[in-house]
């Protein structure tokens, strides 16, 4: 090969080499991304990595995909109060807690439950804030977490990925006697918070609405679709507010001292045996 030649294959493999670990540092930066640096490499490997990182207010991920992304429409990307939870795991199947961490967005939320919908934002904004009641440092250990969710297919999805609190593990309680709200518990601690909307942050007509249509639905009658579609136009009005209020205008938070986390009630130790044993008091003091 010729001198020339040779150099500018060398340069080709530097140049590609660095575009390739600048895009690996970008992908492992913990805080938000400025991507300026990596913008100035053409290379196809680099530029996907830079695409999944963090941008203020895209909720967690794939900033440069926000607007083909039908499911999580910009005006949700965009919202003032959308950022993500930045959460510690660890770091395999048999692995220590990580020091690193990485961000948790709305968006990872709506991508694997199907939809954004007002109840998984209401489940995003409850949980957020009460994890930064648990963790004030702004960095949640998803090892520590214990919840308690009323059983609505976007409640539980919320409280499983935001808090890691899974049903398997036995730290996720479904009882519908929570209602619209959560209690979360720092396993090491103790301390535990519950969190709920305000009253009248959720809209009165907005819940008629879909008690109606699941009323018509369980009944085995047929639904107006335009009622669907002015359902699902409340639900985003709700969601446009609940994404740009601050959080403290919204929700309720109660510290629940002593609180006891039971996971079921399904099992439970026998109640009616633990005086089997106790001998009667003689006759003559016996009053009863
Ligand atoms: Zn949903």
């Amino acid at each position: 090969m010729k001198p020339d030649r040779r150099i500018l294959l060398i340069g080709a493999v530097v140049i590609t080499a660095s575009a390739i670990i600048m895009g690996l540092r970008e992908d492992r930066r913990p805080e938000k991304s400025g991507g300026a640096c990596c913008a100035l490499f053409a290379n196809p490997v680099a530029t996907p990595l830079l695409a999944e990182t963090s941008m203020p207010g895209n909720g967690g991920s794939v900033a440069a995909t926000a607007t083909t992304d039908r499911f999580f429409p910009d005006w949700a990307a965009q919202a003032k109060f959308n950022q993500p939870v930045r959460v510690r795991d660890t770091e395999s199947a048999v692995g220590r807690l990580s020091a690193e961490s990485k961000e948790i967005g709305l968006k990872d939320l709506a991508r694997m439950h199907g939809h954004l919908c007002d109840g998984l934002v209401i489940s995003f904004v409850e949980l957020k804030a009460a994890l930064l009641r648990l963790f004030p440092d702004g960095v949640v250990d998803r090892t520590d977490l214990r919840v308690v969710s009323k059983n609505g297919p976007c409640w539980v999805d919320t409280a499983a990925w935001l808090t890691g609190a899974r049903i398997n593990f036995q730290t996720l309680r479904v009882d519908a006697a929570v209602g619209d709200g959560f209690i979360i518990q720092k396993i090491s601690t103790g301390e535990t918070w519950e969190v709920r909307l305000k009253a009248g942050v959720f809209p009165e007509p907005q819940a008629a609405l879909e008690n109606r249509i699941r009323d018509l639905r369980a009944a085995g009658q047929p639904v107006n679709a335009s009622d669907v579609d002015r359902f699902e136009a409340m639900a985003n009005d709700l969601i446009r507010h609940l994404l740009n209020t601050p959080p403290s205008e919204l929700l309720v938070l109660t510290a629940r001292p002593a609180y006891r986390f039971q996971f079921n009630d399904l099992y439970g130790g026998r109640g009616d045996i633990i005086n089997r044993d106790l001998q009667p008091l003689p006759a003559a003091t016996n009053h009863n």
